[in-house]
């Protein structure tokens, strides 16, 4: 019997009764989250399924304390071993400044290519939120993450780099840029852009959602952001063709009401949608975008529902994925037991659910709302919330054990 999780070319996942599971820790607060995470992931395994199923966790090492310790921030053993059980989960982590690769997070998701970053944003009652109705906020970003102005193809300014692109661009185009400018690259392909899309569309319609938004700035910049709303659109006609209506056709064919086991794309300039999300929340479900739209719009999505400290995310590619914290290290809270390990804990529920072990997940997400519920929550959150009792991280965890 393998302990390896099987993802297939079309998304489905078959889940063995005793997957192992690569964990990082991960930095700072890393390590006191982690274990309140495996707690609360363990118990929620054990009441779903009363000992029939249950996750064997192979710690590894990645981050800064591992550089020190090694001279890797991300060593080949850690991937080769997220390459072969395809699943895994991780904490914060921070890369050390001024030496080797620019961004363990990022080395990982290019090593693995996981294209896709996941992050969805709904509210747990009782979470302080600075919208008049947060309960209307349930969405799913979609966020390319291996493309756009991310990719590190940049030149500083005055460097002989620089001044080659731009003599470049003045023989290509005619245009000049300014002197001493810093000079950055914005790629996003036709290839990137359709296997997210893809992506969002495949999760809508398995999830009962109504709707995909692709988010871009297309109007501006018109063959890169303007290309992979096109793209998008196009992706949708070819692939899901019995599946999908645009908004057009959903007021010209049908009345406005969308037509059963179909959902509709539409798409919008990602400044308005940033009103978008604050004015009309319920309209929105799945959203796609570029690498730098979808950072920015997580954050912004996840503070609305005020949830920095609780917002999970999986990025996700065709052969693996992995589920993250979606915070940074926060060092100074280090072997405090003091952070709230919300966002790790419902990335662990999110791994379930891609697991397909949807009763265990559940418990994490029922367990966790009804220790904010009761009160018994982490600092973060105590100090803005009326009445509310401040419980360590580790606490926290017991609380929803207990609970869920
Ligand atoms: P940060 O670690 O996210 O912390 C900023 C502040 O956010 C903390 O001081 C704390 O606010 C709050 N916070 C973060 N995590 C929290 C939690 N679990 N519970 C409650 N509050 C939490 O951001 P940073 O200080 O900018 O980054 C520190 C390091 O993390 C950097 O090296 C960065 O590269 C790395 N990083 C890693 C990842 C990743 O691995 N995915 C992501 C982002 C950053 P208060 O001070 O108000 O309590």
């Amino acid at each position: 019997m393998t302990d390896i999780i099987h993802i297939s070319p079309s998304g489905a996942v078959l889940t063995p009764d005793r997957p192992t599971i690569p964990c990082l820790p991960g930095d700072g607060t890393g390590p006191d989250i982690w274990k309140a995470a495996a707690l609360t992931l363990d118990e929620a395994v054990r009441k779903a399924y009363q000992g029939k199923r249950a996750v064997t966790w192979l710690e590894l090492p990645a981050g800064e304390k591992c550089f020190l310790d090694t001279g890797e921030s991300l060593p080949e053993k850690t991937l080769e071993a997220i390459r072969t059980y395809r699943v895994a989960i991780k904490g914060p982590l921070q890369t050390p400044v001024g030496k080797g690769i620019r961004s363990v997070n990022v080395a990982l998701r290019l090593a693995l290519d996981l294209y896709s970053c996941v992050r969805p944003t709904r509210y747990i009652p009782g979470v302080p939120s600075p919208m008049k109705k947060p309960e209307d906020v349930d969405m799913v970003i979609f966020r390319e993450n291996t493309e756009d102005v991310y990719v590190g193809l940049e030149w500083e300014s005055g460097t002989p780099e620089s001044r080659q692109i731009a003599e470049l661009v003045k023989k290509i185009s005619g245009r000049d840029i300014r002197e001493g400018s810093g000079i950055g690259i914005k790629p996003i392909s036709k290839f990137g852009t359709q296997r997210l899309v893809r992506k969002a569309i495949q999760y809508a319609l398995l999830n009962g959602r109504e709707s995909v938004t692709m988010v871009h700035k297309g109007n501006i910049m018109k063959f890169t952001e303007g290309a992979f709303c096109r793209w998008g659109y196009e992706l949708a006609a070819e692939e899901f063709a019995d599946r999908v209506v645009t908004e057009a056709e959903l007021s010209a064919k049908h009345g406005g009401i969308i037509p059963a086991g179909k959902i509709v794309i539409k798409d919008r300039i990602a400044d308005a949608m940033f009103q978008q999300i604050l004015l009309r929340p319920a309209e929105y479900s799945v959203l796609a975008m570029p690498n730098l739209n979808g950072d920015y719009m997580s954050d912004a999505l996840a503070a609305m529902v005020g949830g920095l400290g609780m917002a999970p995310g999986g990025n996700i590619g065709d052969d693996y994925a992995v589920f993250e914290a979606t915070h940074g290290t926060a060092p100074k809270y280090a072997g405090l037991d003091k952070v709230n390990p919300g966002s790790l804990i419902l990335s662990g529920a999110m791994m379930l659910d891609f697991m397909e072990w949807k009763e265990a997940a559940e418990l994490v997400r029922a367990g966790l709302a009804k220790a904010v519920a009761a009160g018994d929550v982490t600092y973060d959150l105590a100090r803005q919330m009326h009445g509310a009792r401040e419980v360590s991280c580790s606490r926290f965890a017991e609380r929803i054990c207990a609970l869920m």
